[in-house]
């Protein structure tokens, strides 16, 4: 007997699935059977196949009845052979029939998963960053990868075996009247004989399977507890000896009862199958045998063994459409949690008739700016400021005060709230997405190149770079002298997350990658973490000659990347403290001066003073 269900797990279904049951209207079905339209002369084809492996499959049965009653008990040799001969021929067919089938099938089900994960791939990357920052990212890998997958187990098994179960029965039934309709009543009121105790056999053990497994990880968490030295410990100081090992012994012992319970529960149900099969022909050969003798002498030995044989052939279909609604709830909820992913609109798209300028200067302008993530938490309240063009803006303040948050409205990364912000004097939300960010190259804290090589990286940029302007982008970055060193030089495998790299050369490596990209405006988010003099030193030397070329803003840790900005910005808590040149902010006393003195002593004994100053520091 298969397993209730072979394809997507046990055949009953769990009180989560039960309780999550999707709802299945027109329109879930509709749009279901819209992937499958591009496939239609295929699944024509598909369901030929199957109509014709259905019938080819089960004529070997009714060949049997000719085989006894021409060949056998007419004592026809000829016949005999010609029947047997004619028994393999089909039999034969049928199994090729079956082979194209199942090509057609895969073929169909990986031709539609494909077109379904290209369209989750496209829709995913078009979703926002508060999209990717939300969402667990193993839910986003299941959902593209199991759940698509799913679909393919559906259409090659749960469709098929749909249609090929209800086609044999329908086949079957058919066959069994056409040979002699009194013996085909009879074979239809055995069928619950043999479907139903099996069902209800493996419903049972379903259930005392799950108790029993309830009771193993009770007897599992005792275990861990109490022979843990921590638990031991507190067992030991308690005394609690005699009531841990009662414990222990009564779940032991219901475990014991359970296990015996469901190894017989087993016994009882091959028991019962092997009896119902058996007694299922038993049946149609006694009642069969009585309708010959007594009532319709014109029924055939062969005609009750057709009979027989074929509902043998009917047992499966049954049991398997039987449990066809349980996958079909599952094949349902996979459906809809795709759909549910499909549906979510992108929150940040180009608007209709957006704007794509002939060349950008890389100005910015933010005019009463408000944004949060969650509305119960502003995080920038009314941030106005301007950068013109070939400027550079050094923004400096306390970690988590929205220096990041600020940077990453300009690109669209977020939108804002309340107020805009303009680019070349035009509101982002206006211009062309792509226009947009193929403008703005940004350095962020946390590099990020991909596993491989250090020209892939850089190539990502700009695909089309030669290798004379790789070489550029890199010596004015800095980090061709480290490339020249290795062995292999650009081809250097970067390693996982560029983990193979310290921190320093991944920086200059992004330096070098933005520098191909040449955008209009650059942005560098310092990173934090502390580097050594040397490495920063040769960050620093990478981005003055950048700062001067092109606009430019600067987050800033170090008082070398501040000095080199026309203007500071002092972000604290969301808002714009005080703005100036260095000379100007020192002069006027405020928030600045006072970190610039505490920073600046320190300078004295380290080259690089760290501008970097917590919550708490910044109460100075
Ligand atoms: P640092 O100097 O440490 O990088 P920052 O000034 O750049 O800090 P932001 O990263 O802009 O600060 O963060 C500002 C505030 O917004 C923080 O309190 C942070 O917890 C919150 N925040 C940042 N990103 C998100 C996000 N994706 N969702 C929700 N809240 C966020």
């Amino acid at each position: 007997m298969p397993p209730p269900n072979g394809r997507l797990g046990p055949g009953y279904l769990t009180d989560e699935e039960k309780k999550n049951r999707p709802k299945v209207t027109k329109g879930l079905i509709k749009r279901i059977f819209s992937y499958l339209k591009p496939y239609r002369l295929q699944l024509v084809f598909v369901l030929a196949a199957i109509l014709c492996s259905a019938v080819l499959t089960l004529l070997p049965s009714v060949l049997t009845g000719r085989i006894i009653d021409d060949g056998l008990i007419a004592q026809n040799m000829r016949a005999l052979i010609f029947y047997i001969l004619l028994s393999f021929g089909v039999t034969l067919l049928a199994n090729l029939i079956g082979i194209l089938e199942s090509y057609l099938n895969t073929w169909i089900a990986q031709h539609i998963t494909f077109d379904m994960r290209n369209t989750m791939y496209a829709h995913l990357q078009k979703m926002s960053m508060r999209f990717f920052t939300t969402n667990n990212q193993g839910d986003i890998i299941t959902r593209m990868t199991s759940d698509i997958s799913g679909v393919q187990q559906i259409i090659t098994s749960t469709l098929t075996s749909i249609i090929s179960n209800a086609i044999t029965l329908t086949v079957a039934l058919i066959l069994m009247f056409s040979e002699n309709w009194k013996l085909a009543l009879v074979g239809i009121a055995v069928v619950p004989l043999f479907v139903l105790p099996t069902r209800s056999a493996g419903k049972r053990r379903w259930s005392i399977t799950k108790r029993s497994q309830e009771a193993s990880d009770e007897i599992n968490g005792i275990l861990n507890e109490t022979l843990s030295v921590s638990g031991q410990l507190l067992v030991k100081q308690f005394s609690m000896e005699k009531r841990e090992y009662d414990h222990y012994e009564s779940v032991n012992r219901r475990m014991i009862g359970l296990n015996i319970k469901e190894s017989m529960a087993g016994r009882w149900f091959r028991m019962a199958l092997g009896t119902f099969t058996s007694i299922g022909p038993m049946l149609i050969y006694l009642v069969g045998g009585i309708i010959m003798m007594r009532f319709d002498k014109t029924i055939t030995v062969g005609q009750i063994s057709v009979l027989v044989a074929l509902l043998g052939k009917m047992y499966m279909p049954v049991n398997q459409l039987l449990n066809i609604q349980v996958d079909w709830i599952r094949s349902m909820a996979m459906f809809t949690r795709i759909f549910d992913y499909y549906d979510m609109k992108p929150e940040i798209e180009n608007a209709p008739g957006a704007i794509i300028p002939d060349s950008a200067g890389g100005e910015v302008e933010f005019r009463n700016v408000r944004f949060y993530y969650d509305p119960e938490r502003e995080i920038l309240h009314d941030i106005s400021f301007t950068l013109s063009k070939g400027k550079c803006i050094a923004i400096v303040g306390p970690s988590g005060s929205g220096k990041s948050t600020l940077i990453n409205l300009i690109p669209r990364f977020y939108d804002v709230i309340e107020g805009s912000v303009l680019f070349d004097g035009k509101d982002v939300r206006e211009l062309d997405l792509g226009f947009l960010r193929e403008n703005i190259g940004i350095v962020s804290q946390e590099t990020y190149l991909f596993n491989g090589t250090i020209r892939d990286n850089l190539l990502y940029a700009k695909p089309d770079a030669t290798e004379a302007e790789l070489i550029e982008a890199c010596k004015r970055a800095n980090i061709y002298d480290f490339i020249e060193k290795q062995d292999t030089g650009l081809d250097t495998i970067v390693g996982n997350r560029g983990l193979k790299l310290s921190g320093g050369e991944k920086q200059r490596i992004s330096i070098a990658r933005i520098l191909l990209k040449d955008p209009a405006l650059m942005i560098f988010d310092e990173a934090t973490s502390a580097l050594d003099s040397i490495s920063e030193q040769k960050i620093q030397d990478a981005i003055e000659p950048l700062i001067e070329s092109r606009t430019s803003i600067l987050i800033a840790h170090r008082l070398s990347t501040i000095l080199a900005a026309d203007e500071i910005l002092v972000i604290k808590d969301g808002e714009i403290a005080e703005r100036g040149t260095h000379k100007e902010l020192v002069g006027a006393g405020g928030v600045y001066a006072q970190l610039y003195e505490t920073q600046f002593s320190k300078a004295t004994e380290h080259t690089q003073p760290d501008f970097t100053y917590s919550e708490g520091e910044s109460e100075i």
